[in-house]
């Protein structure tokens, strides 16, 4: 693959890249619907038959048919029935009659139309008036007016919802076709780095990126292969790579990726795979190594926390869920009014960490999480959102609308 240490690539172009070549890896599994939320559909799901099954009625009232409405005011009917949910009215109606009947009740055939009960009165115990009458076909809701036999209602490719598990369940479908789950390796390099429950000495750091990954990839459901932390040493990270080449499908690594650092990083990934070493204009999270170790695609991303996390949601995240085979893998972006001065030079995309509400009318606003640097986990911490500023642009006053990316798990 081509490289040029000198251009810098923007966002999009980058996406574009990383994007476009990705397949959805293969392999599926049947699950059963428990087990199937959250998952990606390998298969497109038809109806077999008619939801719902049968007419039924919208309201607690009383169903009569429509022919029995005239000019008057009000109807008097006498009641022939009942039909209750689950326990269906067998008989027939004639003109002149009505049945009571439930919510989700089934509605004769004889009769089109349901009355509210609230709109009706009883003048004495065999019949009712209604006083308020409904159109013609008020209140029943129509065999398969929801899916008919033979409709496809769910894709190849949607990851399924809360709702789309109920709207398997109205098919009577208990198990379902899903994407196997994405093998993830992840590791950090860097000799400052200690894990938990290690001492540091002097000049030393925890390691946090594997978390903050950690996090990120749950929310994938993935399945996670922790390798650690690899220490700046040629035979070390070249044995990390392989390793987790060998067992995963994709490889995120952090640190080690930016311009001066120790050559051997560069020199093992040549070496094992075809790697592009970018430089995007965004900030936080310039450098990034992106490419393939055998069948595995590589992520190299910056060793800063917040650069970590952004260039997880840009770039890693859509690679993920395009190899799950989601349709829809780009973060969501909407517009918020800003109520802070955000401070910007010119030059490279901000993501800047935002704190994104609702005002009381129902407007969108965002303001700073805190101070902008890339390895101030603070205002990441706060934040819920990326205030996005394209890369011309410069300082946005209060009161501008700004393009937000609010985090996965704030709206879906
Ligand atoms: P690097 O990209 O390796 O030059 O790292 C850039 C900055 O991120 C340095 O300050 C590192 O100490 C820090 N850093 C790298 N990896 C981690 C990590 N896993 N956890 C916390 N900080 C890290
Ligand atoms: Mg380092």
């Amino acid at each position: 693959m081509s490289q040029n240490n000198n251009l810098f690539l923007t966002v999009s172009e980058v996406q574009r890249r990383i994007i476009s070549d990705i397949q959805a890896v293969k392999g599926f599994e049947r699950v059963d619907l428990r087990h199937a939320l959250d998952r990606i559909l390998a298969e497109d799901v038809t109806a077999t038959f008619n939801t719902p099954p049968c007419d039924n009625s919208g309201m607690d009232g009383y169903a009569f048919k429509s022919s029995d409405i005239n000019d008057q005011s009000t109807l008097t009917l006498k009641i022939a029935g009942q039909s209750f949910a689950g326990h269906p009215y067998s008989g027939t109606v004639r003109s002149g009659e009505a049945i009571r009947i439930m919510t989700g009740a089934q509605v004769p055939a004889d009769v089109d139309t349901v009355v509210m009960q609230e709109h009706t009165e009883k003048p004495d115990d065999d019949s009712i008036t209604i006083t308020t009458l409904p159109k013609p076909y008020a209140n029943v809701r129509k065999e398969g007016d929801d899916l008919k036999t033979g409709q496809t209602f769910l894709a190849c490719g949607k990851k399924l919802s809360p709702a789309d598990l109920a709207f398997l369940a109205t098919q009577g479908i208990a198990e379902v076709m899903v994407s196997r789950k994405l093998r993830v390796a992840f590791f950090s390099t860097g000799d400052e780095l200690r894990s938990i429950g290690e001492t540091l000495g002097n000049g030393e750091i925890y390691d946090s990126n594997r978390y903050s990954l950690y996090g990120l990839l749950t929310r994938l459901d993935i399945e996670l292969i922790d390798m650690g932390v690899i220490p700046d040493d040629r035979q070390a990270i070249e044995n990390a790579f392989s390793t987790a080449a060998s067992v995963a499908d994709a490889v995120i690594t952090s640190g080690g990726v930016s311009v001066g650092e120790a050559d051997f990083v560069k020199e093992t990934l040549e070496k094992l795979g075809q790697i592009n070493f970018w430089k995007i204009s965004m900030k936080p999270g310039k450098p990034l190594a992106f490419g393939t170790l055998g069948d595995c695609l590589f992520f190299g991303l910056p060793g800063n926390p917040v650069s970590v996390i952004a260039t997880f949601y840009q770039f890693v995240q859509p690679a993920l869920k395009r190899m799950q085979g989601q349709s829809i893998v780009l973060p969501l972006t909407v517009k918020a009014k800003t109520t802070e001065f955000l401070k910007k030079r010119p030059g490279r995309t901000d993501f800047q960490r935002g704190i994104l509400e609702q005002s009381e009318s129902g407007e969108l606003t965002v303001k700073n999480a805190g101070t902008q640097a890339s390895h101030v986990l603070t205002a990441m911490s706060r934040a819920n959102c990326f205030i996005v500023i394209p890369a011309e642009s410069s300082s946005i006053e209060v009161g501008e609308m700004v393009d937000v990316q609010p985090f996965e798990g704030l709206v879906d």
